[in-house]
């Protein structure tokens, strides 16, 4: 395909007929869901962020779990940052979380509690993009600000036939311009909803149902038989490996966990002491480590049981693998040897360990019955 190929139809044409059509189809098939029953911009910002990477039948519970604890801005900025972690639990990237507390700080301190209501003031929180800030303005405000999702790209991209790359900034300014053109100037939160929810559910990326579609007798991409190839995408990123060795140390009834830092997704999470390589290590290569020396300084007789070995992780740009060792130390030389090792490292009793927020390779590791 032409990678700098637009449609060869202009999108002025078809602007009624698709927004009428669209519109028409949303109000037989579209689901029920809490976010589209309100019209409070603190919901809808909540349900977006939610929905930026997680489907909606996995958001649904938490949703309604978060909205439930922190039904406004104002208990979202009062509540500690390890509580929104916890409510977020299960959920990956959690600089969502940590955006959404942050933001909602902002919101009380800079707005006095009150949501902005201008698009450059709503782009300026954390964690919204472009595509949020557009969707919080047209759903709570019924303003004409195109939402272009993975799911508006595909249908437009194929009733169209454009075949620009979607991740491109070429692509990204076309799609976003399209949308606009086609938009129902009267009814845009509307229009932006049925758009997705079409996208979603009508014309997905596997076999969309092209025979029941509206809009097949004037789909470019059904006629040329391209509904296939499109949308198309330059490249993928790059995945890089990580193998983490972590360290679930016994003494008596207690464990270490550690507040993880620096600018990761996993960012303020708790884990098990850690040691990271971008290549597998052999157990004396863990043991030569320089972290291993400041987790365990000159521990004699450690006894370490290899309880999950390589457990298989993928995040957007990393591929995981997780080995976890249970240690059993004697009670005096842990303490000697572990204080000053982090100062971001905690002792706790192993009975309270669900209290803290942490993210899916320990939940796995936890949930396996191998912590009792
Ligand atoms: S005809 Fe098929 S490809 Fe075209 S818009 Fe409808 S569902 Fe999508």
């Amino acid at each position: 395909m032409n990678e700098d190929k637009e449609s060869v139809v202009c999108p002025g044409v078809y602007a009624g007929f698709v927004s009428d059509g669209l519109i028409a189809w949303y109000r037989e098939n579209k689901r029920d869901l809490p976010w589209r029953n309100t019209g409070d911009p603190y919901k809808i910002w909540i349900s977006e962020i939610i929905l930026q990477q997680t489907r909606v039948d996995q958001g649904l519970d938490y949703y309604s779990r978060f909205v439930s604890r922190f039904p406004d801005v104002f208990e979202l900025a009062g509540a500690e940052e390890d509580e929104v972690l916890k409510y977020w639990q299960g959920l990956g990237y959690y600089s969502r979380a940590r955006n959404l507390h942050a933001s909602a700080k902002m919101i009380v301190e800079e707005y006095n509690g009150k949501f902005p209501e201008k698009y450059e003031d709503i782009l300026h929180l954390k964690g919204v993009g472009e595509y949020t800030a557009a969707a919080i303005i047209s759903f709570a405000w019924n303003r004409p600000y195109p939402t272009v999702d993975g799911n508006v790209f595909r249908f437009l991209s194929r009733l169209l036939a454009i075949e620009v790359p979607i991740d491109t900034g070429t692509g990204k300014k076309l799609f976003t311009e399209t949308a606009g053109i086609l938009m129902d100037e009267k009814q845009p939160g509307l229009f932006n909803q049925a758009m997705m929810e079409f996208g979603a559910l009508q014309c997905v990326p596997v076999s969309p149902d092209c025979n029941n579609c509206p809009f097949v007798f004037k789909c470019m991409a059904y006629i040329a038989r391209s509904v296939n190839l499109l949308p198309v995408k330059q490249g993928k990123t790059k995945v890089e490996d990580r193998y983490l060795y972590y360290f679930h140390i016994k003494q008596g009834g207690e464990t270490y966990l550690e507040k993880r830092k620096g600018k990761g997704v996993w960012y303020n999470l708790y884990e098990f002491p850690v040691i990271e390589s971008g290549s597998p290590l052999e157990f004396m290569e863990l043991r030569m480590h320089p972290r291993f020396q400041e987790i365990f300084g000159d521990i004699k007789e450690p006894k370490f049981r290899l309880v999950l070995e390589n457990k298989k992780h993928i995040l957007s740009h990393r591929r995981l693998f997780a080995s976890f060792y249970e240690v059993t130390v004697d009670a005096d030389f842990l303490c000697q040897t572990l204080s000053g090792a982090s100062d971001s490292l905690i002792r706790i009793p192993e009975n309270t360990i669900d209290t803290y927020p942490t993210h899916r390779l320990m939940e796995i590791y936890l949930e396996g019955s191998f912590y009792s």
